[in-house]
């Protein structure tokens, strides 16, 4: 049997990469130190083959036995977590990865990391492939995140070059579905939570700022099969449907049925103006592509929420 080691596997893609990993009959040790990630969202399992450490992978990692895969997901992952934790946020992209790649090295393990399409900044490609460099802000309020996960590719890069160990980079759009956090502050739980409340529905901006989301499931096989593929440079994976979050306002209030209205709050800093995946990498390498439409995979993540309130 093989062994993964899942670290943020409490958090939200996390925790749907354990279960897919159980279910292909992957022994998974899960990492989390729980301060985005919770017990909750991995409560429900019941396996044999399943183990939970609590630590902050910022911090050396000891792991006991044979391992196979590492897949580094630690990190908060919402603009408005990355400003509560700024400091964790730039570690556990930096230090923790490399802690990842030092246990990925001890084991002869290979290794796939998270990286983001945050590493593309407010971009002036657009749509966004993989051979872009990004236009980020180094000193801005979500610079903790983007060049900490500009400096994790940077990293993964040397230790391939330099240790031939097997690295795959993932670079993930934005993505939604159950048990994302209902007050982490993105604009999926931020705009159900609104709806399901009665209250009215904040559009950062003028609301023409767009977005393509990603159901969670599409996201987690493309993982897999690019953990399984010989390719070691970048990859893209997310769903092209772009949409203005204005738009994206709409379809909540009438997938809810709410009678919320739409208000207009400040744009934060740094927000970016448009963001799509280019995936045609992911398409020729991985044979990848989404197929959870946005409105089911809506109707799903609605259905979640209305069961947490
Ligand atoms: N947004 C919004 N209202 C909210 C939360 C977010 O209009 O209540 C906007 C935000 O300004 C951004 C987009 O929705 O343009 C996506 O924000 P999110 O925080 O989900 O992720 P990002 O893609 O910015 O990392």
């Amino acid at each position: 049997m093989k062994t993964a080691v899942i670290t943020g596997g409490a958090g939200f893609i996390g925790s749907h990469l354990c279960d897919y990993f159980l279910g292909r009959d992957i022994h998974v040790i899960c990492i989390d130190n729980l301060i985005t990630g919770s017990m909750d969202n991995i409560k429900h399992i019941k396996s044999k083959k399943f183990d939970f450490i609590k630590h902050d992978i910022s911090k050396r990692m000891e792991v006991k036995g044979p391992v196979d895969y590492v897949l580094d997901f630690a990190c908060p992952a919402s603009p408005v977590d990355y400003n509560l934790y700024p400091i964790q946020t730039a570690k556990v992209g930096s230090l923790g990865t490399h802690n990842c790649l030092g246990l990925a090295l001890a084991k002869k393990a290979r290794i796939l990391v998270a990286s983001t399409s945050e590493i593309y900044g407010d971009p002036e490609v657009h749509p966004q492939k993989e051979s872009y460099w990004g236009n980020v802000n180094p000193i801005g309020p979500r610079s903790c995140y983007d060049e900490a996960k500009r400096f994790t590719e940077a990293i993964t890069m040397a230790y391939h070059r330099a240790h031939k160990i097997d690295t795959k980079i993932v670079r993930i759009f934005n993505t939604y579905g159950e048990r994302m956090r209902i007050n982490d502050g993105r604009v999926v739980p931020n705009f159900i939570y609104q709806a399901l409340n009665g209250q009215d529905l904040t559009v950062y901006g003028n609301g023409r700022q767009t977005r393509s989301f990603c159901y969670v499931s599409d996201l987690v096989r493309g993982i897999y099969a690019l953990l399984l593929s010989d390719y070691n440079l970048p990859v893209n994976l997310g769903n092209p449907d772009e949409r203005t979050i204005l738009e994206f306002a709409k379809e909540i209030i009438k997938a809810t049925g709410a009678k919320s209205k739409i208000v207009y709050k400040p744009l934060p800093a740094d927000d970016p103006k448009q963001r799509k995946p280019d995936i045609t990498l992911a398409s020729k390498l991985l044979k990848w592509e989404p197929d959870v439409p946005l409105k089911t995979g809506l109707a799903r993540t609605i259905r979640y929420f209305q069961s947490k309130q």
